[in-house]
């Protein structure tokens, strides 16, 4: 059975695509075209400084600043992975643990968490992923829209969450049942927040939205060159759906963050989205950048979130 969860992958590969390149390059022509008196427009297109609004993997990457700003906020992230009561348990730490019961206290209360936060978390990712399209350009696509409509269809289908013992410390979707998220009671203790928990529902239901035939491999592409892009890692193929499924995760919990104010600091709350990262044992696969290479990869793409970490730490 063809199964999407952080350890399962899909076997399918895909080639990246360039269209978000294309498609900033062709609308910036046709701005300068519709606006103007035309010598001196095209001067202002050929200028060295016009140019430079192109995205290119020459232009993309981080400055040694953003680097170090990136880096103190992974800090932020794995040290409130210790100071946190409620911080999500790291994966490699999840793993090491013994099978939890469905009726353990602490599985029990993940999977009614995870329930109760399903319907929102749903919204959420529909939000998020609207966002998203039309942050990287894909928003006046007739085709993509299309399939963005099939993806949401397919998101405010999903019904149910269901405990699982052997999946231990994975949540899965299996195609084949598109209204389930199947989540392992060590996975279901191990989050133990909301945020964390939307964060992880978030990633599932961005598989789901994708589907069977990855109908989302123009956004997913494009996440994933921006990605490589900005940190120099490989993230295409499998990697760039798990890296834009993180990130919806990431955009999901921000949202939920934003709209329900407490006493605790953004920072600590924003952390628990991401801090099942925050490693030991940092190994990734073909399919997977390593955990901490996700957090690195999520914060290069995210760069409003490293600020908030940092700055809103009280
Ligand atoms: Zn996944």
């Amino acid at each position: 059975m063809k199964s999407y969860s952080r350890k399962d992958a899909k076997t399918q590969r895909r080639t990246a695509k360039k269209n978000l390149e294309l498609c900033v390059f062709f609308a910036s022509l046709r701005l300068c075209v519709r606006n103007l008196f035309l010598t001196s427009l095209i001067l202002i297109c050929m200028s060295p400084a016009f140019s430079q609004t192109k995205p290119s993997r020459a232009h993309a990457s981080l400055s040694p600043e953003a680097k170090a700003l990136l880096e103190d906020a992974i800090g932020v992230v794995c040290t409130q992975a210790k100071l946190d009561p409620k911080s999500s348990v790291a994966i490699d730490e999840m793993q090491a643990r013994p099978s939890l019961p469905l009726h353990s206290p602490d599985a029990r209360a993940g999977a009614e968490r995870a329930q109760r936060l399903l319907p929102l978390a749903k919204e959420l990712v529909i939000n998020s992923l609207n966002q998203l399209s039309t942050d990287y350009g894909f928003a006046n696509s007739r085709n993509f829209n299309l399939r963005l409509r099939q993806a949401i269809a397919r998101v405010n289908s999903v019904k149910r969450v269901r405990p699982d013992m052997e999946s231990r410390d994975n949540a899965s979707v299996y195609l084949s049942r598109p209204h389930v998220i199947t989540f392992g009671t060590i996975f279901l203790a191990g989050l133990r927040s909301d945020e964390g928990m939307i964060s992880v529902l978030a990633h599932e239901l961005m598989h789901i939205a994708d589907g069977d035939n990855d109908s989302l491999r123009v956004l997913v592409a494009a996440v994933g060159n921006k990605a490589s892009d900005l940190t120099g890692l490989d993230i295409h193929g499998q990697r760039s759906e798990e890296v834009t499924c993180d990130l919806i995760g990431a955009m999901a919990a921000r949202a939920y963050i934003v709209s329900s104010p407490d006493y605790e600091s953004i920072a600590r709350r924003l952390a628990r989205s991401i801090q099942h990262n925050c490693v030991d044992l940092d190994e990734g696969d073909e399919d997977h950048l390593s955990p901490r290479n996700t957090i690195r990869a999520l914060l290069a793409l995210n760069p409003g979130l490293v600020r908030e970490l940092i700055n809103d730490r009280f």
